[in-house]
């Protein structure tokens, strides 16, 4: 009998703690306490539980994609997803030969769980009694490595507290899992892995061996499991059991009352994707052959942590003993999710981290919303992650010519080759219909790579990026981005259409045939602002590589001063003295949000709503996400000023905040990423409501603020983003023409903030900020000194000093 006790969750200081068990939320906790690495992640499953619709145990690589053929509607699809590999927690027990261990069938005196997010450790705690009144207790620790990316370790302590019997522990890797955690996605055939072949290696370890279907990514997991007693190594009977898929070491130990048993199993998991590699089952076993015990272990999993958190710290102070948590939080999922492990790896940043199997694993344009974390902290990640792009240059560049395009035209959506990925249809779980999918012509991903590329070179002036592999990507995306842009002698403007902006509710003009829109303001400035860079990124490389580009693209001087010209002459739609989303806007109806507020409780996602409802969202002044605030949010006014000027049209800063306040009320926030941007832009307007924003951008996660999308998957971009409104959005901090810039603006509820940074060769800059006082320390070193910008005016900071100003 269970007893379901409602979920009493808490985070503060370090950890996020959990009282009862309750299993509706248990999708969650999962996401929440996922593990990971930046080379591989589980999902904080029970280590007894399988997916069982309350419990979905996950295990992801990054990288590790498959393609899979399914019948949607009579249509043959074919899916890439990030795949789910074999369970390597599995671990349960049963006293004398009776049913495994199951919290359905057990009465809970206590449970809890609590990650320490400090070392990277998910604990749980439980106490129970069974169906014949023996009372048991059960901890248990899991980690999966920092410091040794291949290993991940769980301990469980069983003890008896009255009975007398035999326990039987049964370790196991499971090889039959299968891609099913995301409801919509059921009807999608979901078993990637083929070929699972078991293995006893020796008295305490196990092996399993899986092969993706299609990617023919082989996968090996070797298990080692152990027994201790009063911290010593206790022999055990143990044998193996092994079904098809399936692989067990079952341990047996007789148990008195007041004693107890720790068992621990140590895991290495490799793929065909990991460098430096013979084979994943003879390194597998290799691996676990010499690695040592869970505490040390632990120790050196700690340890790294612990210097990951140095550089990583952001403090902050505000009303709320939580907020300091949350940020760790958010911190901790990134850094699991892209890591010094992921550099060796070719692999990019899914939206939803490695923790669940929501928009399959793909990556986006949510790496606006990361790289500006890492960039000040773990550039080196950065650069790696825009090498999966690189690498995917040709790819690109396939898809351009395609569309008879030139230059490269990277893809909304990502995975193993860069191809497109983004389905032809989806489902609206409200109406159960497949709808057309016209969200691939976001085009504006490739602002994103070129934005970024700019963006690191100006926090890093790591010019070999830029030389080798930047250049080219910018250079090839102002390509496309020339070619794309149409030009219309009769209004002497250039035009894009038939796009889909960053807000995916229009992805057509109501009525209309065919997808897409004309002239998204976000798509066009943006990519006038990508064309007016590019003779400046020209310009920074050294000589000898400018020339040689130039001449292994087929660079022509022509072609610069077409570029030069669009990026003068781009239209940007206007109406109601506000920049139009997209030309044509301004004829859509308003909606009536009241009574859509009235009638739903959540109208985050309308237009799922409106399509059950026979409507479309295209027909409505309604978005989903921020569009056109996120030039604001990419671009400083200045900037902006400038780019206008350039192009012909007025633009004043006091029009800022009526843009956002007439874009803020036709938004309904079905993207995480909005609020970010959101409370981004009102940062210096209305601070008091873009900390109520930020607020809200904060709970996303923590709180399912979609209800129920957090199970599938952390919001990474979210997560990421509101770090960074911390340290870059409040403090004013910018990476521009080799100063680096703060002019803070706190909100009234933020007291306080200090992190480190690093910032060109100065590692661990300390910056702290009050509402009244600004200073800026740089630690020893025989580092030169840096450029700061503080309250505009420019002072220049040695290594072992500090700079500070009144604000
Ligand atoms: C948002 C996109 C985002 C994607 C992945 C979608 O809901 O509209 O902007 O890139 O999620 O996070």
């Amino acid at each position: 009998m269970k007893e379901a006790r409602a979920t009493n969750s808490r985070i503060a200081g370090w950890t996020l703690s959990y009282d009862g068990f309750d299993p509706a939320q248990e999708g969650l906790r999962e996401a929440l306490c996922s593990l990971g690495n930046g080379r591989f992640a589980t999902r904080g499953a029970a280590p007894e539980s399988r997916a069982d619709g309350v419990h979905y145990p996950g295990t992801y690589a990054a990288g590790c994609f498959n393609r899979l053929t399914s019948e949607v509607g009579g249509r043959a699809v074919e899916d890439e997803s990030l795949v789910n590999l074999p369970n390597w927690r599995c671990l349960t027990f049963r006293i004398d030969g009776g049913e495994w261990f199951d919290l359905d069938a057990v009465e809970l005196v206590d449970y809890s769980q609590v990650l320490d997010m400090q070392r990277a450790v998910l604990v749980r705690l439980l106490r129970f009694r069974d169906g014949e009144d023996r009372e048991s207790t059960l901890t248990q620790r899991s980690f999966v490595s920092m410091a040794t990316p291949q290993l991940a370790a769980l301990e469980t302590t069983i003890s008896s507290l009255n009975w007398t019997g035999r326990l039987t522990v049964r370790s196991a890797l499971d090889g039959r899992v299968t891609n099913s955690g995301v409801t919509r996605y059921r009807e999608l055939a979901g078993r990637h892995l083929t070929q699972a072949q078991t293995r006893v290696v020796d008295d305490d370890t196990i092996m399993l061996e899986a092969e993706t279907c299609q990617s023919r990514i082989r996968i090996a997991e070797a298990a080692r499991t152990r027994l201790h007693q009063e911290g010593r190594r206790t022999p055990a009977q143990t044998r193996t059991a092994s079904e098809p898929g399936e692989i067990a070491l079952e341990l047996d130990f007789d148990l008195a009352p007041d004693e107890e048993i720790t068992v621990e199993k140590i895991v290495a998991l490799y793929t065909s994707r990991e460098p430096a590699i013979s084979e994943p089952g003879r390194d597998s076993c290799r691996m676990i052959a010499s690695a040592p015990g869970f505490d040390a272990l632990l120790a050196e999993h700690a340890r790294r942590w612990g210097e990951l958190w140095d550089l990583c710290t952001l403090e902050m102070r505000d009303h709320l003993a939580s907020s300091p948590a949350v940020m760790r939080l958010h911190t901790f999922h990134l850094l699991q999710t892209v890591s010094e492990h992921t550099i060796e790896v070719d692999a990019g940043v899914p939206a939803r981290g490695l923790t669940g199997e929501a928009y399959r694993g793909h990556i986006f344009w949510d790496a606006l919303f990361i790289f500006p974390f890492l960039n000040l902290r773990l550039p080196e990640v950065t650069r790696a992650l825009m090498r999966y792009r690189y690498r995917r240059l040709n790819e690109a560049r396939r898809a351009a010519r395609a569309e008879g395009y030139d230059g490269a035209m990277f893809p909304w959506q990502s995975g193993a080759s860069g191809e497109e990925l983004t389905p032809a249809v989806h489902l609206n779980p409200r109406s159960g219909r497949w709808v057309p999918d016209n969200s691939r012509r976001q085009r504006h991903i490739n602002v994103e790579i070129a934005y970024n590329v700019w963006l690191y070179h100006q926090a890093t002036e790591d010019d070999e990026f830029l030389a080798f592999y930047g250049a080219e990507m910018f250079i090839e995306v102002s390509r496309f981005w020339a070619s794309i842009a149409e030009y219309d002698r009769s209004i002497d403007r250039y035009e894009i259409r038939g796009v889909v902006g960053p807000d995916e509710y229009h992805d057509a003009y109501p009525d209309a045939e065919g997808p897409g829109v004309d002239n998204n303001a976000y798509t066009n400035v943006m990519a006038a602002w990508v064309l007016w860079r590019a003779p400046r990124i020209l310009d920074s490389l050294p000589g000898q590589r400018r020339e040689e580009l130039t001449r292994l693209l087929g660079l022509r001087r022509e072609e610069l001063e077409h570029w030069d010209e669009i990026s003068r002459r781009m239209l940007v739609p206007f109406h109601d003295g506000v920049i139009s989303q997209f030309q044509g806007y301004e004829s859509l109806r308003e909606l009536d949000w009241d009574s859509y507020r009235e009638r739903y409780d959540n109208i985050q996602r309308l237009d799922r709503i409106l399509e059950a409802e026979g409507d479309t969202v295209n027909r409505y002044k309604a978005s989903k996400q921020a569009d056109v605030l996120m030039l604001f949010y990419l671009l400083s006014a200045e900037e902006l000023r400038e780019l206008f000027d350039r192009l012909g049209y007025p633009f004043d800063v006091e029009s800022i905040p009526r843009t956002v306040e007439y874009y803020a009320a036709r938004t309904s926030h079905g993207s995480t990423l909005s609020k970010v941007v959101h409370a981004w832009v009102l940062a210096r307007a209305d601070r008091e409501g873009s900390w109520k924003l930020f607020q809200d951008a904060m709970e996303s996660d923590i709180a399912d603020v979609q209800g129920g999308t957090t199970a599938e998957g952390v919001h990474l971009g979210a997560m990421a983003g509101t770090v960074d409104l911390l340290q870059r959005g409040y403090t004013g901090l910018e990476t521009r023409d080799d100063v680096l810039w703060l002019a803070p603006a706190l909100p009234a509820g933020l007291k306080e903030l200090r992190f480190t940074l690093r910032y060109r060769r100065h590692w661990g800059l300390d910056v702290r900020v009050t509402p009244d006082r600004v200073s800026v320390t740089a630690p020893p070193s025989d580092e030169a000194p840096i450029d700061i910008g503080l309250a505009g005016e420019v002072v220049e900071l040695r290594a072992g000093e500090s700079v500070e100003r009144a604000l």
